[in-house]
């Protein structure tokens, strides 16, 4: 059985003590097991902070820009052999697997892009000069600099190689080392990326706790970041870290989302927009098996197109084959772990109390493929409620996994964006609509509750990636509930790496530090 090791202090160790086993979803064949522990953690920050630190600052942006490119370049090489571990580890179809693992590869691309800009200078200008003083040679300045810490990234078990890239591309390009954590039931994919990045990288640049963090976080001090992607349990337990709170480490958090997806009362289901709108509540609930921290989970359709909403998705999941995800005709694999399989059906459960059931019943499934009472299938799930406002099951608890819940409004764009703000804050929410005064009500009113609004039309409808991609160059985060973090927004997504001063003096000083 292969023991899983992680990359800290410009090594391999195997750690020691008791032991996880990684599994295959859907026929729980156990693939690999992982140490809990017995890693040397405040050896692996000194290293960070001394080599790391120094390499990465010896280098321009166009510079680390390059690192980056190299690192999409291997991942494109051994594209095939991630894409097998996603299939075995993550339950993911071909399909899902591709999703990760070139999203990974795509996000590094755009950052290395980034820093072939940004070329070699030292400080990034934050907004315009401004005079400050009597007259213009007393000027003010806003800059971006270097932070010298380390960041710490904590990763959500569903996307192993796209969460471990496209955190790692924002810090390596702003100048940061990093200790780089897979959730440890799918590690399998970041473990591999992990040997394909190691010699491609400066000293210290990157290092890997595969495993439980343990004590990863008592080492964070002053001038570490912590950027953290999963559960809002254990994101309450890292906002409280007696090391993060004594030292006012950066946090930034993605957690859960109730993201909501709105057919406006102009569209109808035969026109683009409309056949956008079931294509993308379908894709959501079963790509990845509905888990993405973007799908949409709750879905608002004017009450005279409810029944043919509900018949047209019904029919869409109808012709889905759920199984083992590495059989060619299976479109929906398992979910990634006993325990995640074990929360949805318990988040249906409670969704049944107060709404109907429009398809999948409690998601009981036979699936394609697999030994008889394997793996850790749930099947596609559709509620339905009249009273969306008030079913506080759909409202306070989010399902993460193949479910999505109906419910009908009054077509306006008041009731559109209040039930957006229901979700308490959100990474992505959506509406389907041609009606421009219509979304520029919603837009107003949504905005305060959403890090991304996605407006689905029919000008746009041949070439969307749907709400469910978080696109590099677009914000990924999201207010309340989500987490109240920003990640990636093109340039914005390094800022969170470095220091915003201000600087104030002579103001043609001011500009020969900008270069
Ligand atoms: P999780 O249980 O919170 O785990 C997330 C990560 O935190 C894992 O790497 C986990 O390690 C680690 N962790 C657990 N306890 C820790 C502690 N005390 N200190 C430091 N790290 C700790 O979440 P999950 O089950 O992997 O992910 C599912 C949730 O993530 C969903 O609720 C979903 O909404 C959210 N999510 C959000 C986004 C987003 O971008 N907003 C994206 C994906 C998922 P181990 O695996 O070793 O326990």
């Amino acid at each position: 059985m292969q023991l899983l090791a992680s990359y800290l202090s410009g090594s391999w160790s195997q750690g020691s003590g008791g032991k996880s086993a990684l599994v295959n979803p859907a026929t729980e064949a156990v693939l690999a097991e992982v140490s809990n522990g017995g890693h040397d953690l405040a050896a692996a920050f000194a290293y960070a902070r001394d080599k790391g630190t120094a390499e990465l600052g010896a280098l321009t942006f166009a510079q680390r820009g390059a690192l980056l490119a190299s690192l999409a370049k291997a991942i494109h090489g051994a594209r095939e052999a991630l894409i097998d571990l996603a299939v075995a580890n993550g339950g993911n179809t071909r399909g899902d697997a591709k999703f990760d693992v070139d999203g990974g590869a795509m996000t590094l691309s755009f950052y290395a892009d980034l820093g072939a800009k940004l070329g070699s200078t030292k400080l990034i200008a934050d907004g315009e000069p401004i005079q400050v003083g009597r007259t213009a040679r007393m000027g003010g300045q806003h800059v971006w600099a270097r932070r010298r810490g380390v960041a710490v990234h904590i990763n959500a078990f569903n996307f192993p190689g796209w969460g471990l890239c496209e955190k790692l591309a924002c810090a390596l390009l702003a100048g940061m080392p990093v200790i780089s954590k897979p959730a440890t039931a799918t590690a399998l994919v970041a473990h591999k990326m992990m040997e394909l990045f190691a010699p491609l990288l400066p000293t210290g640049a990157l290092q890997m706790l595969v495993g439980p963090a343990g004590t990863l976080l008592d080492n964070v001090g002053p001038g570490d970041v912590v950027a953290f992607t999963g559960g809002s349990t254990t994101a309450r337990t890292l906002r409280t870290h007696a090391k993060i709170v004594e030292h006012s480490v950066r946090l930034n958090i993605e957690a859960d989302s109730l993201n909501a997806a709105i057919l406006g009362p102009d569209v109808d289901l035969s026109s683009e927009t409309g056949g956008l709108f079931i294509a993308d509540v379908v894709k959501d609930m079963t790509q990845k098996t509905g888990q993405k921290c973007t799908a949409i989970r709750r879905v608002l359709v004017p009450a005279d197109k409810h029944a043919d909403v509900a018949a047209a998705i019904a029919e869409r999941l109808g012709g889905i084959q759920i199984g083992d995800p590495s059989l060619e005709n299976v479109r929906m694999g398992p979910l990634a772990t006993a325990a995640q399989a074990k929360d949805i059906k318990a988040g249906i459960a409670r969704l049944a109390e107060a709404t109907d059931s429009i398809y999948g019943g409690t998601g009981d499934i036979t699936p394609v493929g697999v030994p008889a009472g394997k793996g850790f299938f749930v099947g596609p799930v559709v509620r339905s409620t009249k009273d969306p406002m008030n079913c506080a099951p759909l409202n306070e608890h989010e399902v993460f996994g193949p479910c999505t819940t109906l419910g009908i409004y009054d077509g306006t764009a008041a009731f559109a964006s209040a039930f957006v703000a229901m979700g308490q804050g959100c990474l992505v929410s959506s509406a389907y609509s041609d009606d421009r005064d219509w979304v520029a009500a919603f837009v107003g009113a949504a905005a305060p509750w959403a890090g991304r609004l996605y407006l689905g039309s029919s000008k746009m409808a041949a070439q969307s990636p749907g709400p469910g991609t978080a696109l590099p160059s677009l914000l990924h985060g999201g207010p309340g509930r989500a987490g109240g973090g920003e990640e990636l927004g093109g340039e914005r997504g390094l800022q969170f790496y470095m220091q915003r001063t201000a600087l104030e003096g002579d103001a043609s000083v001011l500009k020969s530090l900008l270069g």
